[in-house]
């Protein structure tokens, strides 16, 4: 069942230890299937080194398991809850890779200093707001999703291809589980540039609005004009 989708879902988990982003099993990306309405996701636990595509966990929208006999990653209701809430997204990575947690953890959005981060964020990366005990003793992974909504919704949802979930780390997506881990590298790449650049200058700036606004909006705005258009070879 979703054999390329199972494909697509595995390559996502692999290049996030590729690239330095995983220690030990930390860490899940998942992939949708918007017309079947099936998610496929990395089992929880697995060590990626022996993680073959049948061992990914097919579920339904209400995390029921459809196929696979292991259990999916613990953080499938985060996932679910983005499914849910943004119908364009399909394929979602997390990650405790250490420059974006560390800003998670310190609760800071990440400054745009410079047009790498400008070309992927429409404006800082957003941290969550903290989750209250009572989010944290209840449905935890759940809510940890609606903490990512709520906070997409005061940034506006569209604009960043990421967050920081406070005290966490940083969750990405894309438009397949392959954007996803990628935008998962960029999200790690662009939190340790600001580290440095704020290293090197405890006082720079930000970008300003005009180079912010032409990175981001030359390959995401209506006109957008960056790589080949999509009918040239
Ligand atoms: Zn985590």
């Amino acid at each position: 069942m979703l054999q390329h989708l199972r494909e697509q879902v595995l390559e996502a988990n692999l290049e996030l230890v590729r690239k330095g982003l995983v220690l030990f099993t930390f860490g899940n990306a998942s992939g949708i299937s918007r017309e079947e309405g099936l998610v496929v996701i990395k089992p929880s636990g697995v060590p990626y080194e022996d993680m073959k595509s049948e061992h990914l966990v097919v579920t339904d929208m209400t995390g029921k398991v459809v196929e696979g006999k292991l259990r999916p990653s613990s953080d499938l209701p985060t996932h679910l809850v983005l499914y849910e809430a943004f119908p364009e997204i399909g394929g979602i990575a997390h990650t405790h890779s250490e420059y974006a947690t560390s800003w998670a953890q310190a609760r800071k959005p990440i400054p745009c200093f410079g047009t790498t981060h400008a070309d992927y964020f429409h404006g800082p990366v957003p941290v969550t707001s903290e989750m209250t005990d009572e989010e944290i003793a209840g449905d935890y992974e759940k809510n940890t999703g609606h903490a990512i909504v709520r906070c997409l919704q005061r940034h506006g949802a569209g604009t960043t291809p990421g967050v920081l979930v406070a005290n966490h780390g940083p969750f990405a997506w894309g438009k397949d589980a392959a954007s996803a881990a990628h935008n998962a590298v960029i999200l790690e790449a662009v939190a340790r540039m600001a580290y440095f650049t704020l290293g090197i200058n405890a006082a720079a700036q930000p970008v300003g609005r005009g180079l912010h606004d032409k990175h981001y909006l030359r390959k995401h705005g209506a006109a957008a004009y960056y790589g080949q258009p999509k009918d040239s070879k």
